[in-house]
């Protein structure tokens, strides 16, 4: 994805790689990238730089990996990635980066919790306007809350966190748009059933933010991007659950129903660039 000066994506495009911790993937990353760029017509010598969204713990400097569950990206991935790409690049974990992505769109917001559902369910949180990481960079990582003691396992080693319930993948492996096109119509019990489980779990979830946090709660990944229709109804449950409050207004919907994580990313760039100006 490329995004210029305004936020504003000139040109998208998704390609699907398997991820190596090889020199051939990284490789094959920036010949992708060289590609992307040439077909958008952007000069190489007006990107700002990269920014790259992954599905692991980084430090505050983007560049380095401390905790990967989910694949194999480890230290090192930074330089991996320098080796081949000639940009400025910045590494961050994919639920911060969708959240930077939502405060880049409300600017206002001062105090949000940023839920994201997709195939692992990450968090991240604004604090007095700014991306709070907590004392050791893994503050909000909300998908490994205990849900259900001894409950389901966990790719993290624990047991009953509240990522095996939520994931997207509980749904659906990897055809969402065709899940919940399905769940619309359909009768089927069994898949009626499996949905009011997921959503009590998800009511759960977001109470637990709640009453920690006292800020609005945003739903966002592949998930967040279909909850429209069901909105009313996880506000229903999250109240029915909650000791204190009175309706449940601040249950949101994610503004970037796509790509939230690339666009979050990308925009690092852009904020610290309009900084020096
Ligand atoms: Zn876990």
């Amino acid at each position: 994805m490329a995004v210029d000066l305004n936020g504003k994506i000139i040109a998208f495009q998704r390609n699907r790689l398997v991820f190596e911790y090889k020199d051939s993937y990284f490789k094959s990353v920036a010949e992708l990238l060289e590609e992307f760029r040439i077909s958008s017509g952007i000069d190489h010598d007006k990107i700002l730089g990269v920014g790259i969204g992954i599905p692991a713990l980084v430090k505050s400097d983007n560049r380095t990996v401390f905790y990967s569950g989910i694949m194999d990206v480890r230290e090192g991935t930074y330089e991996m990635f320098h080796k081949y790409i000639p940009f400025d690049i910045v590494m961050f974990n994919d639920a911060k980066a969708s959240c930077f992505a939502e405060k880049w769109v409300n600017k206002s917001m001062q105090n949000a919790f940023y839920i994201l559902l997709s195939n692992n369910v990450g968090g991240a949180m604004i604090i007095n306007g700014q991306v709070y990481s907590g004392n050791n960079f893994r503050a909000a990582e909300v998908g490994h809350i205990t849900l259900v003691p001894l409950g389901r396992r966990c790719y993290c080693g624990q047991c009953g966190c509240v990522d095996p319930y939520l994931a997207a993948t509980n749904l659906s492996q990897d055809d969402l748009e065709g899940y919940f096109a399905n769940l619309a119509t359909t009768t089927d019990e069994k898949i009626l059933d499996a949905w009011d489980q997921y959503l009590s779990y998800m009511a759960s979830a977001i109470n637990n933010v709640r009453a920690l946090m006292d800020c609005d709660v945003i739903l966002g990944g592949y998930v967040g991007a279909y909850l429209e229709p069901y909105l009313a109804e996880i506000k229903k449950r999250a109240l029915k659950i909650s000791t204190f409050d009175s309706n449940a207004d601040y249950i949101k919907l994610c503004s970037y129903k796509n790509e939230s994580i690339a666009a979050g990313a990308a925009l690092h760039h852009i904020s610290e660039f309009i900084k020096t100006i």
